[in-house]
């Protein structure tokens, strides 16, 4: 093709696009780019709602309840707070009352669960004051980082990115997001896990060393945040292993029950 060409092409596609927005009545679908196949958005149901929650990117923090820095081998009294991602299709949505499968994943022999309230925010940007950051947050949902400990220790310990130890299919269950105009933030409540109906987690929120809020405002000095970002808050202490068979439930106050069965 000549760049005479090219340019017409261009020309004549954006023509189209823009064309195809201005049309009464058009959706986006009219403008959207044809693709050679579809990839699945990820969502999360809104409770109470028929609406479903878009999700951007998961953010998480690590070692934010200070027994739990500790059993991890660090200082919780001075590191500030660190993050890591998951793909956003690591998603598993489980709905309340259910106890949905979730695969044992490959290559671990050290499959760990941790229960964390989950923040998802509905605006965002950069160098968010505290005092202001709440005001991001759409709702808050109950969720589980799932961790490859073998895996994320061992690149670790050879100073090599966790990403295989944390970042997998599947690693990020979480229930229906609950919106704060419903609910209000949730900052004392209990947050528990039993495991085959032994307690194994538990704490309360107000352990957490950075709050939501102060998560929100570090994070957007990293990272300029959206709508449609969501943010693990962090896992009390007592993590552990799960085998195939094991069926974990977790909680956090005024949030509904998380149940899923290691298959
Ligand atoms: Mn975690």
């Amino acid at each position: 093709m000549t760049d005479m060409k090219k340019r017409e092409t261009l020309t004549a596609g954006a023509l189209m696009a823009a064309g195809a927005t201005l049309l009464p009545g058009a959706g986006v679908a009219a403008s959207a780019p044809r693709t050679p196949f579809t990839v699945a958005a990820t969502t999360i149901p809104v409770a109470g709602s028929d609406e479903v929650f878009p999700v951007r990117r998961i953010y998480c923090i690590g070692r934010n309840y200070a027994a739990h820095a500790i059993e991890m081998g660090s200082d919780p009294s001075r590191e500030p707070p660190f993050f890591f991602q998951k793909p956003t299709d690591a998603i598993q949505y489980v709905a309340p009352g259910q106890v949905s499968d979730h695969p044992y994943p490959s290559l671990t022999k050290n499959y760990h669960y941790e229960v964390e309230l989950v923040a998802a925010l509905s605006t965002g940007g950069r160098d968010i004051p505290v005092e202001r950051a709440l005001d991001c947050v759409y709702g808050y949902a109950l969720g589980l980082d799932m961790t490859r400990r073998d895996l994320q220790r061992g690149m670790g310990d050879q100073k090599k990115p966790w990403e295989i130890g944390k970042s997998f299919d599947h690693a990020a269950p979480i229930g229906p997001i609950h919106r704060v105009a419903q609910t209000g933030h949730y900052k004392h409540g209990d947050i528990w896990l039993k495991v085959n109906g032994e307690t194994r987690q538990q704490a309360t929120l107000d352990h957490m060393i950075w709050s939501v809020a102060e998560q929100i405002a570090r994070l957007s000095q990293a990272f300029e945040l959206f709508p449609g970002d969501i943010i693990y808050s962090g896992t009390p202490e007592n993590v552990g292993p799960v085998v195939r068979g094991d069926v974990i439930l977790a909680h956090v106050d005024g949030l509904p029950e998380l149940s899923i069965k290691i298959v």
